[in-house]
């Protein structure tokens, strides 16, 4: 018999900036970038809710996110601190389950099939998981608990900030019928405008129709559990450094249409 497995993504809510505004209270409810100096060809490593209003997203030049929002506080990184705090939101997550794989500094997959709260649903474990974070770091985290890796980090960055989405295993199905095709990894603009000639819309024409493709094999692999051995340097490696745009390409399984706003999961029905 196969056990579902219940997989969490947790993401931290704008990590660097919301730091910065937990740190700093003349910061709260304004408009901040973490990053590098806009006239030192510096790039945006995290913005503030309230900056992405006006359009500013991480990786983006800073003086472009200056021009997008003139009122920006513009914060210089302090990695010290974030590092931190990330080290205090992994020892909650291990002690949780030592199923943990890193992604970056402020998100992580979490394998709660079997957990130390020994709670059977993978949302109280989440929700659980949501409240010690709060308690112990004074931040927001939103998470996405599903039966594998790619849904999971779907579902978190569904509602945010603070949000808890859930994809039962019952409901997977009619959940992937909704997605469109750039929602899987890897799929851009590009990519998705070429398979939209060829008449594959949804993320499901890409498995009736094209059965051997690579990215058909994307979804299953990601449907693994969670990898605790991925090495912790590697977590480093993904952090957006706030001096270069060539290294502030931070992974994300969005495609860049998303990011930028001009398509929007709502368009999609929720779980
Ligand atoms: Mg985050």
């Amino acid at each position: 018999m196969t056990t579902v497995r219940r997989i969490l993504h947790v993401d931290m809510d704008a990590f660097y900036a919301s730091v910065e505004q937990r740190d700093r209270p003349e910061l709260r409810g304004k408009p901040v970038a973490v990053g590098g100096d806009p006239n030192k060809r510096g790039v945006v490593a995290a913005a503030s809710y309230e900056a992405r209003v006006f359009g500013v997203r991480s990786a983006i030049p800073m003086a472009r996110a200056v021009r997008l929002c003139p009122n920006l506080i513009v914060v210089r990184a302090d990695f010290h601190k974030y590092r931190d705090a990330s080290r205090q939101v992994f020892e909650i997550f291990r002690s949780v389950t030592p199923l943990v794989e890193p992604l970056s500094l402020d998100e992580a997959y979490l394998d709660v099939t079997e957990n130390a709260w020994g709670e059977l649903l993978g949302k109280a474990v989440a929700q659980r998981l949501k409240t010690a974070i709060r308690e112990k770091t004074g931040l927001t985290a939103s998470a996405g608990v599903a039966p594998n890796k790619f849904l999971a980090k779907i579902a978190s960055a569904w509602k945010k900030p603070d949000g808890l989405t859930v994809i039962a295993p019952e409901r997977v199905e009619h959940f992937l019928q909704k997605l469109p095709v750039d929602a899987l990894w890897g799929v851009g603009p590009v990519t998705a405008a070429r398979l939209r000639e060829r008449g594959i819309e949804r993320l499901v024409d890409v498995r009736s129709g094209c059965g051997n493709w690579r990215t058909a094999s994307t979804i299953a692999s990601s449907s693994r559990t969670a990898r605790p051995s991925r090495p912790a340097a590697r977590t480093r490696t993904r952090t957006t450094s706030p001096t270069s745009t060539r290294s502030a390409r931070k992974w994300t399984p969005w495609p860049a249409t998303r990011r930028n706003g001009s398509r929007s999961t709502s368009s999609c029905a929720g779980p």
